[in-house]
């Protein structure tokens, strides 16, 4: 049997979170298999400002959420409009993806503007002959009389084609250009997929002009997401929560505790070049074991983006440092993410929870106790244990 696929096209500029709540919802009604972003070129007689997004950075920004999405649904981000010579036209895209899945059923996604101009795009039976339409409506009395009318035109226009709206009254409409003046007024956050905000923040597009080493918490929570992966997100807020919880119960600040948290991954997904850059850039010096095992790079690396990215306090980014080995004498702080790390609400392997208890019962036995699973674990894999992560239990023994 064929599998039905979804096509969303548009410019994404940027992708918010009105498209993601459509995808969702196309996804779930129409049954799709797979969906397939297809980011447009931005019509070439426009004037763009500086400060506008280029073709690659849509790409990027979609990409986001493809990776979202990607956790309950396959998605994928094509750029071949981008890549196209010249004009791209929709019904050029429609046959290249009619050809490449001749067995499966296409769905064009679009939103209100694009299905009631329909019959004013270029050749548009050719889009039809390969594909359905598929638009997005919010059950308003007048929208749903316009989609109603316009659909029956489109019958007409075009026999046997294939028409769906859907209704999603959940969705909340966000016009691309008032978002852009309101990313310019330093607001529209709200309505933005954290990673592709931290995104924009970090590039300063659509005249953003954060000092990243000023940032508040929801805009380096997006920062940090804006590194990751969208699978690891859920640590990443785990860890966070876990840590102001740790800090609260053993009179640590909870701010810090929070950013340190927030960080502490962020260069988890990095590769190992890029770690290297990294070292060089900063002038990280890494031990014989950290240059071997790329796995234990992103302590060092994550603790210079905190300091000298995003400007955090050296307590800061020594946790961020240590969070992965521990090592002797270690602050509070360094413990509580050590820890947080370590007993976050996501994990979930044999003995978590009394390590968890232990961790709001006494803080040094409940340090030395994961240290020491750690080092029973690498051993069991026969993976080689950093000797800091045995200088930090011996320490802990002798206390
Ligand atoms: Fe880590
Ligand atoms: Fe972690």
């Amino acid at each position: 049997m064929g599998k039905t696929i979804g096509i969303y096209g548009g410019t994404f500029d940027p992708p918010h979170l009105g498209h993601m709540e459509a995808a969702r919802a196309a996804a779930e009604m129409l049954g799709l298999d797979e969906l397939l972003f297809i980011p447009a070129k931005l019509p070439p007689h426009k004037e763009l400002p500086e400060d506008a997004a280029s073709p690659e950075q849509r790409l990027d920004m979609i990409a986001y959420v493809a990776d979202a999405l990607s956790l309950t649904l396959p998605c994928r981000v094509l750029d071949l409009e981008l890549r196209r010579e010249g004009a791209s036209y929709t019904a050029d895209t429609a046959e290249y993806l009619r050809e490449q899945y001749p067995d499966d059923t296409l769905w064009f996604l679009m939103g209100t503007d694009m299905f009631l101009s329909f019959q004013t795009w270029h050749e548009p039976e050719r889009i039809v002959r390969c594909a359905g339409l598929c638009a997005f409506s919010r059950s308003e009395a007048d929208t749903a009389a316009l989609f109603q009318k316009q659909k029956e035109q489109l019958a007409v226009l075009y026999p046997g084609a294939r028409i769906r709206i859907l209704d999603l009254p959940q969705v909340i409409e966000v016009s691309s250009t008032r978002l852009r003046r309101q990313l310019r007024d330093g607001g529209g956050g709200d309505h933005i997929w954290p990673p592709v905000y931290g995104y924009i923040l970090r590039n300063r597009l659509y005249g953003t002009a954060a000092d990243l080493t000023k940032l508040d918490l929801p805009e380096l929570r997006a920062a940090a997401q804006s590194y990751l992966k969208a699978k690891r997100i859920a640590h990443v807020l785990g860890t966070e929560e876990e840590a102001a919880r740790l800090a609260e119960r053993w009179g640590a600040e909870v701010l810090p505790a929070r950013r340190a948290a927030i960080l502490h991954d962020c260069t988890k997904y990095f590769t190992g070049p890029e770690q290297l850059k990294l070292c060089e850039k900063y002038g990280i010096v890494l031990d014989k074991l950290e240059q071997e095992i790329v796995k234990l790079q992103h302590a060092p690396t994550g603790a210079a983006l905190a300091r000298f990215v995003f400007g955090e306090e050296p307590a800061v980014c020594d946790a961020i440092r240590w969070h992965t080995t521990g090592r002797a004498d270690m602050t509070l702080l360094e413990k509580i993410i050590y820890l947080a790390d370590y007993i976050e609400p996501n994990r979930d392997f044999p003995g978590v929870e009394g390590l968890r208890r232990m961790a709001y019962d006494d803080l040094d036995a409940a340090v030395l106790r994961g240290l020491e699973m750690t080092v029973a674990e690498m051993k069991e894999r026969k993976l080689r244990v950093h000797p800091r992560t045995l200088e930090a239990a011996a320490f802990l023994r002798r206390t």
